[in-house]
This record gives structure tokens, C-alpha cells and sequence, in this order.
């Protein structure tokens, strides 16, 4: 596996390999990686003939300075697990590496609605850090495919429509939430969870099942209600517990015939966890 700390050095090895034919897969990161990450490479490696992975902990999505702070950095354990998955190429810049123009300002991404709920609402600029980290990624991979994983569900909704707003011709790839084995999506902020808290933090994933097996009930306000309370009765302090549409991310408190999504976002102590089901 080739490691690349420098964009130019990156861009050039990338268009021998464009001029060669090749295409490229695409799977941005922030480290600390485990097998939902590794699902993705794998996924990437099936579609495309050239798998660069980045890992960068973005410091503009990062609302709470504390969060940024304490992100796990394991770069060594990182490398080794890319090699063995056959990952053809590391990126691994630097912050200076990515913003020469420095953190503040940037540009400003129309993503709507979108940004205004959920994660938006509670994280506020984190999606126009992601848009801005996603932007110069892509620019600089120019990736045929990008690979990104469902368990940032609304991330996924941003991701595309920033392809669509800049005019980038990635695909964009979303591949299903990888869980342990009781259930927890894999997240690289799990490891910051106490013993106790970890094995507590399997709830989210019990109230996103009770949720979907009553999604048929008439009225969705008590079953959100119920969820809420059974995160707060196991010691979690929700941001958000809701039901919407799939394809729009539109609250919905009704039975609908179109694909629907729960979505739960919640601290236990410090550390803020978010997870989804499509049904
Ligand atoms: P992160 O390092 O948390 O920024 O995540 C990098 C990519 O991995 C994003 O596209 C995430 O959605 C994806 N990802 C994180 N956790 C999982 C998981 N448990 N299953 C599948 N994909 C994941």
C-alpha cells in the first residue's frame, strides 16, 4: 500500500494510474478504524480497480472542541488493518495539508433543509465541514466511486447533494451499517465508552428494532415518546429519537407506503452516538 502525506504527490500518482485506465475507488475517513470502514475498502475493492483511503480527523466538522480533542488517533493499527484489507492507497495529510487557506471562513454549501434537522439542528455547522472536507477530497481524488456507510445516514443525504451542487462526477456508493454482535454499530467514539457503558449501549439498536416492529401503529408521537423514554430509563440523554422519510429526511408521524428511516442520536456520559434503520 502506497502512503501519500502530500496532495501533489497524491494527484500525480493518481493520474498515472486515470491514464492507465484505472478506476478509482474512494473512502474517506477519520481513523480509528474498525470493520464498518473495512466493509467499505472491501466493498470499494469489488467495484473499482484502485482503492485510495483517507484518514483525516476534520477539524471544521467538529462543533464541540472537547469531541475533536479526545477523537481516537490509532495511525499505526490504521495502516496495518488497510494493508491486510488490500487497500492500494493511504491519504494521510496533515491540517495545514488541507486548509493552506486556513479554518475559518470557506465556502458556504446550499444543502436546504437538510442542514436545518436532526444532526444539522443539534451539530451546528458540522455538515458545512463536511461538505467543505468532502469537496477538497474529491477534487483532489477525483474518484469514479465514493464509498460511505449508512450509519451516517443523513451524511449520505448531505454527501449527494453536494455531488449534485458542485457538478462532481463520483458515484455515490452507501453501503449498510456494520454492528457487533449485540447489535451496537460499530463507531470509532465506542472505545471511549466505559465497560458498563458499552455493554448499555446496545439500547439504541433494541429501540431502533421496537420502533420499526410498531412502525405499522397509526400514530407515531407515543411510539417516539416510548423509544425516548427507554433511552432515558438506560441512562442515555437523547438529542433526537425520529421517524421520517427515507428518501427526503421529512419528519413523518403516520404510516406511510414509501421507505422510512428511525434515527437516533444520543449521549451516554460523554460520548454522543448516532444510529439508524431503514424499513
Ligand atoms: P468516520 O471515520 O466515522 O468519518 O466514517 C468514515 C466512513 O465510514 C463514513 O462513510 C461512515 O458512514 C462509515 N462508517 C462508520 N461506521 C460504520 C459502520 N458501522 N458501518 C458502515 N459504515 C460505517
Amino acid at each position: 500500500m502506497y502512503v501519500f502525506k502530500h496532495a501533489a504527490d497524491l494527484k500525480a500518482y493518481l493520474d498515472n494510474a486515470r491514464t492507465a485506465g484505472k478506476s478509482i475507488g474512494f473512502v474517506p475517513t477519520m481513523g480509528a478504524l474498525h470493520e464498518g470502514h473495512l466493509q467499505l475498502v472491501t466493498t470499494a475493492l469489488e467495484h473499482t480497480d484502485l482503492v485510495v483511503c483517507s484518514i483525516f480527523v476534520n477539524p471544521t466538522q467538529f462543533n464541540d472542541p472537547k469531541d475533536f480533542e479526545k477523537y481516537p488517533i490509532t495511525v499505526e493499527a490504521d495502516t496495518a488493518k488497510l494493508t491486510d484489507a488490500g487497500c492500494h492507497v493511504l491519504f494521510l495529510p496533515s491540517v495545514a495539508e488541507m486548509y493552506p487557506e486556513g479554518l475559518a471562513g470557506g465556502p458556504h454549501y446550499d444543502f436546504g433543509y437538510l442542514e436545518t434537522l436532526l444532526e444539522g439542528a443539534h451539530r451546528p455547522g458540522h455538515f458545512q465541514g463536511v461538505g467543505r472536507i468532502v469537496h477538497k477530497l474529491l477534487q483532489l481524488v477525483m474518484p469514479d466511486q465514493l464509498f460511505m456507510g449508512q450509519k451516517d445516514f443523513q451524511q449520505c443525504m448531505i454527501v449527494k447533494r453536494l455531488l449534485e451542487i458542485t457538478g462532481l462526477p463520483a458515484q455515490l456508493v452507501i453501503c449498510p451499517t456494520k454492528r457487533e454482535a449485540d447489535g451496537l454499530a460499530m463507531s470509532s467514539r465506542n472505545v471511549r465508552l466505559s465497560p458498563t457503558e458499552r455493554a448499555g449501549a446496545t439500547l439504541i439498536y433494541k429501540v431502533l428494532s421496537y420502533i420499526t416492529e410498531h412502525h405499522a401503529e397509526a400514530d407515531y408521537a407515543p411510539l417516539i415518546a416510548e423509544a425516548t423514554r427507554r433511552l432515558e430509563a438506560g441512562g442515555f440523554v437523547p438529542d433526537y429519537v425520529a421517524i421520517a422519510d427515507a428518501e427526503t429526511l421529512q419528519p413523518i408521524f403516520h404510516p406511510t407506503s414509501g421507505k422510512q428511516v428511525a434515527l437516533v442520536a444520543a449521549k451516554l456520559g460523554d460520548v454522543r452516538l448516532i444510529d439508524n434503520m431503514v424499513y
